[in-house]
């Protein structure tokens, strides 16, 4: 099946027994079994069966086999956040004393999950210019379990040469971690670039309607498990082989913090999922038509977008996410009063922290997502006052122009 297709397809909601198209929301926290003998064996692991939703659910399912399907994976997580699913994904692979090497532009989150709690439990995180190979592989030792960044860094939007990066990892057998949120599935298959483990946020684009937070992660099936250098995943590949990292996730981690998402969430999740190529295909024109027409106003300084031409990341983001760069966009005004007046007289656009919405979000990041970071952390972030991010939506352009339009007027 093509993407499309799989993004309604896939999954096994065909096989409820009162022919319900769409998987219900199996809102249960346990389930029960005739027997004690049956029980058993579905805790021993000889009988495929669902025992508690911390640990698995018929709808978390149904999302976790579509994403699945879509990155062409082994096995996919679907989690509270996800923020979760970077924690189930880090927290799987490391332990006390190791190294990550992480790009330094990173999704605020991201960064403050690194320092407040894996520097606290002794994971060292080195930041680096991930298209800087050649620096950073200086840094590989054997104590590195992976390499971490997103596709398109928010809000930076720079674009990493995946390639490149996974042919260095390879080289050292270090698993490749791709936070995959902001291009999404439908821009950028990460797989077919080296990439081991996928990661979205679900609140985003897949969801679509700002209407729930979740997460994912996706094993790729590249990585050979057998060879890791994590004692847990490697002792676990003798007994399930392949899906050594998927089950060691969701046993060792996963069902132990209580990383499990609402299956109502898991449900708003797969109808979002089912739009995903119209809206990425209206978001991506919307936001290249903004940012032309932001380009060439004269009240602004600067527009960050990686689908203009002139952008720094055109030419790599372009052979990536075959030919779309998604639709979050940032442009700087002249100083922070500006950006808040801009904030202020907008009429459609809402001011608020989120991303992937069907509605157009603006915000300050400055004084918002990034205000307990330093200055130098801000500037790693590519944030500073003068600088407003959009996220793109899928309404008329022409009414989004208007609006940023009559706005930038008063200012
Ligand atoms: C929002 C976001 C996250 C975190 O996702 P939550 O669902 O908010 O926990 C991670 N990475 C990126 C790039 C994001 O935009």
């Amino acid at each position: 099946m093509e993407f499309e297709t799989k993004t309604i397809h896939s999954g096994f909601a065909k096989e409820d027994k009162f022919g319900a198209t769409i998987i219900p929301i199996y809102e249960n926290a346990a389930y029960s079994y005739q027997t004690a003998e049956e029980l058993q064996e579905v805790f021993e692991g000889k009988k495929f069966g669902y025992v508690y939703s911390r640990i698995s659910n018929p709808t978390v399912t149904e999302f976790e086999l579509r994403m699945n399907a879509i990155e062409e994976g082994i096995g996919a997580i679907a989690t509270s956040s996800g923020m979760a699913a970077i924690a189930t994904t880090v927290l799987t692979l490391t332990q006390y004393e190791d190294e990550i090497i992480s790009s330094d532009c990173l999704f605020a989150g991201t960064y403050l999950f690194f320092k407040d709690v894996m520097n606290k439990y002794g994971v060292k995180v080195h930041y680096v210019n991930i298209n800087e190979v050649d620096e950073w592989k200086k840094l590989i030792n054997n104590k590195t379990r992976l390499i971490f960044f997103e596709s398109i860094s928010n809000p930076k939007l720079e674009v990493p040469n995946l390639k490149l990066i996974s042919m260095v990892a390879k080289e050292y057998n270090i698993p490749v971690v791709v936070d995959n949120t902001v291009s999404t599935p439908y821009l950028w298959r990460a797989k077919n670039f080296g990439a081991d483990i996928i990661i979205h946020s679900a609140t985003k684009y897949i969801s679509g309607n700002g209407s729930a937070v979740g997460g994912i992660l996706i094993d790729t099936g590249i990585y050979d498990w057998k060879r890791s250098s994590v004692n847990q995943i490697k002792e676990m590949s003798q007994k399930v082989g392949r899906l050594a990292f998927i089950i060691t996730a969701r046993s060792k981690v996963y069902q132990n913090i209580g990383f499990a998402p609402s299956p109502f969430n898991a449900f708003l999740h797969i109808l979002g999922l089912e739009t995903l190529s119209l809206r990425m295909e209206k978001h991506c024109y919307n936001a290249l038509q903004l940012a032309e027409y932001l380009q060439n106003h004269k009240k602004i300084i600067n527009v960050n977008y990686p689908g203009l031409k002139e952008n720094k990341f055109y030419d790599i983001g372009k052979k990536q996410f075959n030919n779309k760069f998604s639709g979050l966009l940032t442009f700087f005004l002249e100083s922070k009063e500006k950006c808040f007046k801009f904030i202020n007289n907008l009429k459609l656009a809402k001011n608020l922290a989120n991303i992937g919405d069907t509605r157009t979000l603006v915000i300050h990041p400055d004084s918002t997502i990034y205000i307990n970071c330093t200055k130098e952390e801000k500037n790693l972030a590519g944030v500073n006052e003068n600088m407003v991010r959009v996220s793109v939506g899928i309404e008329n352009v022409n009414d989004i122009i208007d609006d940023f339009n009559q706005s930038l007027q008063k200012i």
